[in-house]
């Protein structure tokens, strides 16, 4: 991620973003998670269902486009203003996912982001691929899932995401 597009330009964009849209202010904060591994962001809400904040993670603002971070945000700031709205704020809800289109903002786990390391069966050498680092860094402690044989590390790739 460029210097610019650092936390604060993001809480400016995504207040001008519920403003012009949905008339709504942001009243939570945007944040960084380095432990985020499972999603590239998400939308907290408090045990008593208030918004609590964005987060957005470290892997995404690491390697992702700016036109990527940016609509990784919109589909956050979608939940933000859906749930604020009172309305059915889940992903894969069919008027959310429609807004997400509306938006140009990418649905969930549809894009790949961060580093990822290619590896091959020693035994049949069909070839996959993980952004698991330990696999890397200790590739003897695993077994391929076709042959249960040992796996061999051939490469690594970037991916930065696309809308
Ligand atoms: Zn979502
Ligand atoms: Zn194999």
């Amino acid at each position: 991620m460029s210097s610019v597009l650092a936390e604060d330009f993001l809480t400016i964009y995504a207040k001008d973003f519920l403003q012009a849209n949905f008339n709504l202010k942001l009243t939570v904060p945007i944040q960084t998670n380095n432990r985020l591994r499972s999603t590239l962001g998400r939308f907290v809400v408090t045990r008593s269902g208030k918004p609590l904040r964005i987060e957005l993670s470290a892997r995404l603002l690491n390697y992702g486009t700016d036109d990527v971070i940016l609509g990784v945000l919109r589909h956050e700031l979608l939940h933000y203003a859906f749930f604020v709205q009172g309305k059915n704020y889940q992903d894969g809800d069919p008027v959310f996912e429609e807004e997400l289109k509306r938006y140009r903002a990418p649905s969930t786990r549809t894009l790949k982001v961060g580093k990822y390391y290619q590896y091959r069966c020693i035994q049949c050498k069909q070839t996959g691929e993980t952004n698991v680092k330990r696999i890397v860094e200790k590739p003897h402690e695993y077994r391929s899932n076709c042959c249960h044989s040992p796996i061999e590390i051939i490469g690594e790739q970037i991916y930065r995401g696309f809308i």
